[in-house]
Parts: C-alpha cells; structure tokens; sequence
C-alpha cells in the first residue's frame, strides 16, 4: 500500500464523529455499531487505506498482517486451485471485516482477497485487533455474529456454484455485489465474471447477453449497469433471497 494513501484517523474523528477529519463518512457498519468507550480504542487504531481494484489483500497460507473493516467498494474471498483455477465464495461490503481468522486467534489465511470493486477500508494490525478484543466485548460479538453471516453465506454459495444454472449464478452474483458496494453500476470484466463464478468466459458471456437482451442489465466493456433489479431477482436462483433474508433474521435478533 503506498504510504500515500494512508493516514491515521484524527482525535476529533475517535471522540464524537462518523467522518474522517477531510470529511469522509464512516460507512462500515460494525465500527458504526461500536458503544463510544470502544470506539475510543478502536478508532485510535485504524488507518484509513484506499483499495484499488484487483488489489491483494490476502493470499492462501500466508500470515494475515492486518484485518480491513471494508468501508466501500467490494472484497472477494476466493478458493484457489493448485492449477491456479479460482471461485469465489465469499463477498464483503460495508457491513463486514476481512481477516476473521485473526479473531479467533489464528494467524494464516485459508483463503485468497482481492479487492473486486475499487474503494476505502479501515485497517488494523493484527496485533492491534487482539488487544481491542480483548478491550472491546461489542467489537468482539460483532465480528463473530459477522463470522457466522460469512458461514452461511460461503455455503450458500457453495451449494449454489454446484446446482444453478450460470444464468442464475451471475444475476445472483450482481445482486450481490450491488448490495455490498452500494451502487447499480459495478466495474466488472467478463473475465472477472467467469473466475468468480468458476465458468468460462463464453459461458457467462452467453449468460450476460442473455440478460442484457431482457434489459435486465447493460453490459459495456468493463463496466455492467443493473437496469432492473426486480426482474434480476425473478432470474436469479433462490440462492440470493436465502442469503439476504437469513442475514437480515439475525440482524433483527442481535442485542
Ligand atoms: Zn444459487
């Protein structure tokens, strides 16, 4: 991460506020739900970083250096294959933390991040997250109830790239990735595409154009703009409502 791009969160900001000291909201909802005498402790250990697309947060074995508490954009947790083949299984926004090993004490990580959709985290070091843990009751209950979405959702997810149909993966994959960054215009290649959803290239361009002929979405180079999200939810497997409304369940019953 160039250095650049990385600044402390000021005092102001740790004390009574939900915007960094150049203005920028917070919009991570676990750090939003944090009672002040944590936010105290917290705060005072993030570093606000950009992410820039396709960015490698976490690779498959190695030490997980710090968590990121997404604040916008898109982060993808990806299996990787010994032949270099990746699917994605799991999706993060604004309402979660990469680096969940490290909440329970464990130091590497199983699986590969990559930013999908360019934005803005808050960082913390790994040694940093263990000492607001154990400081911070709240903090803790939310990243293990977040753990637990992450769980459901990874197999969903699973179960879906297994049984659904292609069509029905990519438009469950857009809704997905539209709730998390918070925005009906993503920036995503075909290529992309086909690697999260573990298909070919041809496949999920089939797919795209099948969509985009129903003006469910307008796919230009690069870049996809969901048209008309009801009839997206009408193609997408049941995979996206399972996934949205469990999430929600648990949301209602968390104290
Ligand atoms: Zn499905």
């Amino acid at each position: 991460m160039a250095k650049k791009y990385v600044r402390t969160i000021p005092k102001r900001l740790r004390q009574r506020t939900h915007s960094d000291g150049d203005g920028n909201q917070i919009h991570n909802e676990i750090l939003l739900s944090l009672p002040r005498g944590e936010r105290d402790i917290v705060f005072s250990k993030l570093e606000f970083v950009r992410l820039t697309s396709l960015q490698l947060l976490h690779e498959v074995g190695d030490s997980i250096k710090s968590g990121y508490f997404c604040d916008s954009g898109m982060i993808s947790t990806l299996n990787v294959f010994p032949d270099g083949k990746t699917i994605e299984v799991g999706l993060i926004g604004k309402e979660g933390f990469l680096g969940l090993p490290l909440v329970v004490g464990f130091r590497s990580s199983s699986l590969r991040a990559n930013v999908q959709i360019q934005g803005s985290a808050f960082r913390i070091g790994a040694d940093a997250l263990s000492d607001s843990l154990v400081r911070c009751p709240i903090l803790a209950l939310r990243l293990h109830q977040f753990s637990q979405v992450m769980t459901m959702q990874v197999a969903q997810i699973a179960a879906c790239n297994r049984v659904h149909e292609v069509e029905e993966r990519l438009a469950r994959w857009l809704l997905m990735c539209a709730d998390r960054a918070g925005d009906h215009r993503l920036p995503l290649t075909q290529d992309l595409l086909g690697q999260m959803l573990g298909t070919r290239r041809a496949s999920v361009t089939i797919a795209a154009g099948v969509l985009q002929k129903a003006g469910f979405i307008d796919y230009r180079r690069g870049d996809i703009e969901i048209l008309n999200k009801e009839k997206l939810e009408e193609t997408s497997c049941e995979c996206y409502t399972i996934i949205r409304q469990q999430t929600e369940k648990w949301r209602s019953e968390s104290t």
